[in-house]
């Protein structure tokens, strides 16, 4: 998946231990067999590659996994669009980054969005509905993994562990003192600065932002997260750390409520108590933040961050 992934755990002996981050790396791997769209032998890749207009039965392990990202697809009005595959390569973004021209870009908008693949409510169906377009897992995939690693390590007994795959984070359980584990959230341009800090016990933490990977094209920067309305990478306003129990949404939340942008990801957020949200504005250095009353709880209160600040 392009980063690294950082497991500890505490288990009753060593050798426990080590077999528990062993399988829960397998579970890891196994997603990745699943989702990758970085090499041509997984599931996801075999679908994207189905001829258009065929549909084609998907996978009883990935059916689940794309049905819910489609729930939530529709859940945040579209903003989360998996079917984001078209955009991703009208602006090379996975090479050295081009601007598209107003041609390109109405292509690739018709090979995206909702009508681009179609997929049944279970998952278990897939039909992609012209050339060119796919189904890119950029935006779910360590979510998924992390749920996989989960399971994982619940099922080797392990009640305690930090996972963080590059700025995702998951916290099981109490940390060694016995309470939340301490998980610091960056500074939205520059990440190895943290301005804030989360206790979390049993709760994913993810966090997008538009400065964390980008290309450069004649001195102008372009994230890698498009909005999907107008096929443009949304700009880089600050970033959007989501805490929840399931990994999988809070990784597919973070990058649709960065689309959505600060405003509308608040007022999105306010009606939902279960789903903690963080909002970081960059204000030319300064950081403005402001959270969702599901964050409360989590928020270490003597962190440098001032509401609105
Ligand atoms: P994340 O770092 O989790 O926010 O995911 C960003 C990745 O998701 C990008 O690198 C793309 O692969 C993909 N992506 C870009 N825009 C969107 C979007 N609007 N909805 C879903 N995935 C996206
Ligand atoms: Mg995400």
């Amino acid at each position: 998946m392009g980063t690294t992934l950082r497991i500890g755990v505490h288990a009753s002996s060593r050798g426990a231990g080590i077999a528990a981050i062993e399988a829960a790396l397998e579970a890891v791997q196994f997603t990745d067999s699943l989702l990758s769209t970085w090499r041509d032998d997984s599931e996801l890749a075999r679908l994207n590659h189905m001829p258009p207009g065929q549909t084609a039965p998907v996978p009883p392990t990935l059916a689940p996994i794309l049905a819910e990202v489609v729930r939530w697809s529709r859940a945040t009005g579209g903003a989360f669009d998996p079917a984001v595959g078209a955009l991703v390569d009208a602006w090379d973004a996975r090479g050295g980054g081009r601007v598209p021209t107003g041609e390109e870009l109405a292509r690739a908008l018709e090979r995206s969005g909702a009508g681009a693949i179609e997929l049944s409510a279970d998952g278990r169906t897939w039909r992609r509905t012209a050339d060119g377009a796919w189904l890119d897992s950029g935006g779910f995939g360590k979510g998924a993994a992390l749920a996989a690693a989960r399971d994982s390590l619940a099922a080797h007994g392990v009640g305690s562990a930090l996972l963080d795959f590059g700025g995702q984070v998951l916290a099981l359980g109490p940390d060694t003192a016995g309470g939340a584990w301490s998980v610091p959230v960056a500074h939205p341009a520059r990440r190895l600065e943290p301005v804030a800090r989360l206790a979390l016990r049993d709760r994913s933490a993810s966090t997008s932002s538009q400065s964390e990977r980008f290309v450069e094209v004649g001195g102008r920067r372009y994230g890698h997260i498009f909005d999907p309305r107008t096929g443009r990478p949304v700009p880089a306003w600050g970033s959007v750390t989501v805490v929840a129990r399931d990994p999988l949404l809070a990784d597919i939340l973070s990058t649709a409520l960065l689309v959505l942008g600060p405003e509308a990801a608040l007022a999105w957020a306010r009606e939902r108590p279960e789903i903690g949200v963080l909002v970081l504005e960059d204000r030319g250095g300064r950081v403005r933040s402001r959270w969702s009353p599901g964050l409360e709880a989590f928020l270490v209160q003597d962190s440098t961050l001032v509401r609105g600040g």
